[in-house]
């Protein structure tokens, strides 16, 4: 038997789906990874990881710093800003629609699930559209935070407002943890696809499925942290790949 259907007859006899993704399926979205091949990490070495600690130190400088930017965006800011969702967004809605996908756990702050149609999704790192108070936690769209005086304060609480996205040396939200503990702890089943699984807590969940005995496949063109661990590798481009696995599903179901 095919690995694809085989990952699918697995799928369809599991009690609760989960999937994990990574920057990895938004590569072709034209959002380039930060580590593998191709990645801007790999190309241009890691950023400083203390981001977090100096916004806390000087948010005015923060704030100042991102409006001076302005226009002169990174490539990665201007990617995520151009970028549309690809087949396999596309396809894991569908798995969700068709009530087969329970939940999606996302390292991606680049919203394309929330753009394509899935619901249920946890955005471990945030998203690049919100901002944060750093106090209270509560989202807002960037459209509804004046920032006239830097920096921005919390319309609830007063507390400082950052983006939504997670930064380097900031603690995940809690509400998002205990979101994605909650469905990890649910799941006999987990679809892992474009990620390097080398980032923490997110690396940790598929470690956990598999602990309990759940099934683990992973969609990734190379082989990752996990592989090892897996019980089904679909290697290949997860615009491809998992676009096959829903017609497999509907296939067999
Ligand atoms: P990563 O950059 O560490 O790894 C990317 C993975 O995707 C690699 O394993 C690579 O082999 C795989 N990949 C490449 N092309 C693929 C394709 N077409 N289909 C399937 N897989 C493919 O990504 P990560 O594990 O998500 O960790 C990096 C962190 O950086 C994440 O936590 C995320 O927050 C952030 N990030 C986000 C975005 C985004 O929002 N799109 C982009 C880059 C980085
Ligand atoms: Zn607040």
């Amino acid at each position: 038997m095919k690995d694809i259907e085989q990952a699918a007859k697995l799928i369809l006899n599991s009690a609760y789906v989960l999937c994990l993704t990574g920057a990895g399926i938004s590569v072709e979205s034209g959002i380039r990874p930060f580590r593998g091949p191709g990645g801007l990490w790999t190309e241009f070495g890691e950023p400083p990881m203390d981001g977090y600690q100096r916004l806390l130190q000087n948010p005015k400088k923060h704030w100042e710093e991102i409006a001076r930017r302005g226009s002169r965006d990174s490539e990665f800011v201007r990617a995520l800003g151009e970028a549309k969702p690809n087949p396999a967004h596309l396809a894991l809605a569908e798995l969700e629609q068709l009530g087969i996908l329970k939940y999606l756990i996302t390292q991606n702050i680049d919203n394309l699930h929330l753009a394509d149609g899935s619901y249920h999704v946890a955005e471990i790192h945030g998203n690049s559209q919100k901002l944060r108070c750093v106090r209270c936690g509560n989202r807002y769209a960037r459209e509804a935070i004046s920032l006239e005086i830097l920096p921005p304060q919390c319309p609830r609480c007063r507390g400082l407002i950052k983006t939504d996205t997670v930064m380097f040396g900031e603690p995940i939200p809690k509400d998002m943890l205990r979101l994605c503990q909650r469905e990890t702890d649910k799941a006999d089943c987990m679809i892992v696809v474009g990620t390097s699984a080398f980032v923490y807590p997110a690396a940790g969940f598929p470690l956990e499925v598999k602990q309990k005995g759940g099934i683990l496949i992973e969609i990734n063109p190379y082989a990752t942290e996990i592989s090892p661990l897996c019980d089904i590798l679909l290697k290949g481009k997860a615009g491809e790949i998992l676009p096959q696995l829903v017609v497999s599903i509907k296939a067999i179901r």
